[in-house]
Order: structure tokens, then C-alpha cells, then sequence
């Protein structure tokens, strides 16, 4: 099983990739963004524990991550139907590396790339502002560069986390715990320059795709 590890800035498009690893090459797409966000949404005690560090923007503990992560990924291998799985947004802290390190060890698994989605600060704060999700399916539009269609706009969400301040905490956050994931991954790293439009990114990242024969 491949084992894709996905990091980069708020607005990188990392998202949006990882989620064509799922519709194309039947990947499993563990976001631990979205999975904390459903815990939120359902009321859970989790979810009520976290709603206040995602909206602000800092990160929830490692060991609450961890957790989530081993559970998932068990059931994954149990299920035994996809021919990888594409962490988004995990790791996200060295401890997390490591300990996913370790993890991956202990089930005889490898990590086979680590992708990082490399985008400046400006960027990120100008695509995320305009930034609406279809809250059925996750889909992600932009108010100017990317409308959603007529139909879906009457499910368009905005997440609590995705105004300019709040982007710029993000960001900080990123450079100083998940940066470091750079050094901590240099033999396994691929770097995609997310300065460009989507759909360079796309393309880029689709070239990456087949050359690595990572979709079987
Ligand atoms: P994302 O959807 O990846 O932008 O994540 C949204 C928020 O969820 C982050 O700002 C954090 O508060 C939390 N979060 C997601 N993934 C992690 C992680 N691996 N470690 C700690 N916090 C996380």
C-alpha cells in the first residue's frame, strides 16, 4: 500500500489534490482537518474539546491527532480496497512525524513520498478569503476565481477559520511547527510551487503522479 504524506500552507491546493487521488486512483483520503471538523459538526465530546482550537487557528494536541490517525488507518488496512492512503494535513508537527514514523514501522508500512506544497503568504491569504465549501460534499469553490454553481450555492459554507487574520495565525503556525517537516522528510521529499494557477498545479502535480507510478 502507498503511503502519501501531504503538508503546505492554508490555500496550497493540497486539498483539492489529494481528493483527485481519491476520485481517480481510488486512494483513501485521510484530511485530519475534515475529520475534526465532523467531530465538531456531530456534537461529540471530541468535537466539543476542539471547536474552540480549530476556529482559532492553533493546533490540536498531538496526542488527540495520533489517535485519530491509528484508528483510521487500521480500519483502512482491515477494509483492504484502496491502493494507498493520502495523509492531508498530517503531519503537522515533528512529534507527529515521528511518532507516525513509528506507527507506520509497527504495521509494516513505508512512507513512499512526502509532498510539500510549497506557497507564499499573500497567496495564501488571498485564495482562502474568497474561499466557500459545498458542506455535503466537501467541495471546495472560490467566490471570484471559482463559483460554485447555481444549485450548489444554497449549501455554500465559509469556515470559521478562513478570514485574513486568522489566515495569517495559520501561517505562522505553519512556518514555525510544520516547516520544520521539510528537513525531517528530505529523503522522501517532492516540492510542488504553488504560486501557480490551479490548474498548473494540476498539471504539475498529475506529471508528478505518472512518473512516480503512484497510482497503482
Ligand atoms: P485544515 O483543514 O487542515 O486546515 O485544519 C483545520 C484545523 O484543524 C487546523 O488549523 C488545526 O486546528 C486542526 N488540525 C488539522 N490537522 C491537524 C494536525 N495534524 N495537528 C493538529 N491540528 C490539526
Amino acid at each position: 500500500m502507498n503511503i502519501l504524506v501531504f503538508f503546505g500552507p492554508a490555500g496550497s491546493g493540497k486539498g483539492t489534490q489529494a481528493q483527485y487521488l481519491k476520485d481517480e486512483f481510488n486512494y483513501s483520503h485521510l484530511s485530519t482537518g475534515d475529520l475534526l471538523r465532523a467531530e465538531v459538526k456531530s456534537g461529540s465530546d471530541l468535537g466539543i474539546q476542539v471547536k474552540n482550537i480549530i476556529e482559532s487557528g492553533d493546533l490540536v494536541s498531538d496526542d488527540v491527532i495520533l489517535q485519530i490517525i491509528k484508528d483510521k488507518i487500521l480500519t483502512i488496512i482491515e477494509e483492504n480496497n484502496t491502493p494507498g492512503i493520502v495523509f492531508d494535513g498530517f503531519p503537522r508537527t515533528i512529534d507527529q512525524a515521528r511518532a507516525f514514523d513509528q506507527l507506520l514501522n509497527s504495521i509494516d508500512l513505508t512512507l513512499n513520498h512526502a509532498v510539500y506544497f510549497d506557497l507564499a503568504l499573500e497567496t495564501s491569504i488571498q485564495r482562502i478569503s474568497g474561499r466557500q465549501i459545498d458542506s455535503r460534499t466537501n467541495m471546495v469553490y472560490h467566490k471570484e476565481s471559482n463559483p460554485a454553481p447555481i444549485d450548489v450555492q444554497p449549501y455554500l459554507i465559509t469556515r470559521e477559520d478562513d478570514n485574513p487574520e486568522k489566515v495569517k495565525h495559520r501561517y505562522q503556525v505553519y512556518q514555525n511547527e510544520t516547516q520544520p517537516l521539510i528537513k525531517h522528510y528530505s529523503d522522501q521529499l517532492l516540492t510542488i510551487d504553488c504560486m501557480k494557477s490551479i490548474d498548473d498545479i494540476h498539471q504539475l502535480f498529475d506529471e508528478l503522479v505518472h512518473s512516480l507510478q503512484i497510482s497503482v
